[in-house]
């Protein structure tokens, strides 16, 4: 479902350059969550962006969905991430508008009608078990809620991949089991492949098929994640 071909990004200056992600492969099979851990600079988020080209990178390939996106220009390039939804550690909602109004925002701007984007806020709200939040604001929910609010409106535009940057990490422990278990209803109800960068290994142990560590840049190494604990 994703693939990373010795993909680089560096930033700076071109005199000071750093090397944020070095020479990175990556495959990453359709219905897997897999975790990606490392210590805060290790890379992790720049290679989660990379995954979406929220960060260009300066040489390698990204491969979604058969898709070559490292070829797309930037008009194709907001098409195709529609398939690939985002949530991050703080929520990233937007405050003046409604859980709802957060929810349809995206699929306006994607040219979905209103009666199917109205049908969808509902669906997606229904199954993070919210429907009773349509109207009030971001500042009037939980932590554990926004974040709920954040997943529906990453699935709202029936993403095959859910991009997930350290999505507990603002989260105490009890509300962090329940959005794990959300990311895993998630995989499992729809299918959707979910790639998720933490720095905590139980988030890793608890619902993930695979993880990758990353040190300095590089990935070290990826494997299978053998046991599921409930802590
Ligand atoms: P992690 O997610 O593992 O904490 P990041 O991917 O956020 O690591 O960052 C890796 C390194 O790249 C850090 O040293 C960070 O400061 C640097 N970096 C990330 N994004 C940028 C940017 N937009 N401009 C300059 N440096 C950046
Ligand atoms: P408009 O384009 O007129 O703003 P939207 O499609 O953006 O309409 O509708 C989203 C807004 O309408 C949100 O604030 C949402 O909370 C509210 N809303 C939409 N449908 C419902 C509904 N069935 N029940 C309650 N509120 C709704």
């Amino acid at each position: 479902m994703i693939s990373l071909q010795q993909v680089s990004k560096s930033f700076g200056p071109p005199n000071n350059r750093f090397l944020a992600v070095d020479s990175v492969t990556l495959s990453i099979e359709e219905g897997n969550i897999h975790g990606i851990i490392g210590a805060s600079g290790a890379g992790k988020s720049t290679l989660l962006r990379l995954m979406n080209v929220l960060e260009r990178p300066d040489s390698g390939r990204v491969i979604v969905d058969k898709r070559d996106l490292t070829g797309l220009g930037n008009r194709q390039l907001r098409e195709a991430r529609r398939s690939i939804g985002m949530i991050f550690q703080h929520f990233n909602l937007i405050s003046n508008r409604t859980v709802g109004g957060n929810i349809v925002l995206p699929l306006e701007l994607a040219g979905v009608p209103k009666k199917e984007r109205l049908n969808r806020m509902e669906e997606y709200l229904h199954f993070v078990g919210l429907w009773d939040k349509v109207d009030q604001y971001p500042a009037q929910l939980s932590g554990g809620q926004k974040q709920r609010v954040a997943i529906a409106r990453a699935l709202a535009n029936r993403p095959r991949v859910l991009l997930c940057d350290e999505p507990t990490s603002a989260l105490d422990s009890v509300t962090t089991s329940g959005i794990l278990d959300v990311l895993r209803h998630v995989n499992e109800r729809f299918g959707v492949t979910v790639v998720m960068v933490t720095h905590e290994m139980n988030v890793v142990n608890r619902i993930c098929s695979h993880v990758s560590v990353m040190d300095n840049g590089q990935l070290t190494e990826t494997n299978p994640v053998e046991v599921h604990t409930n802590d």
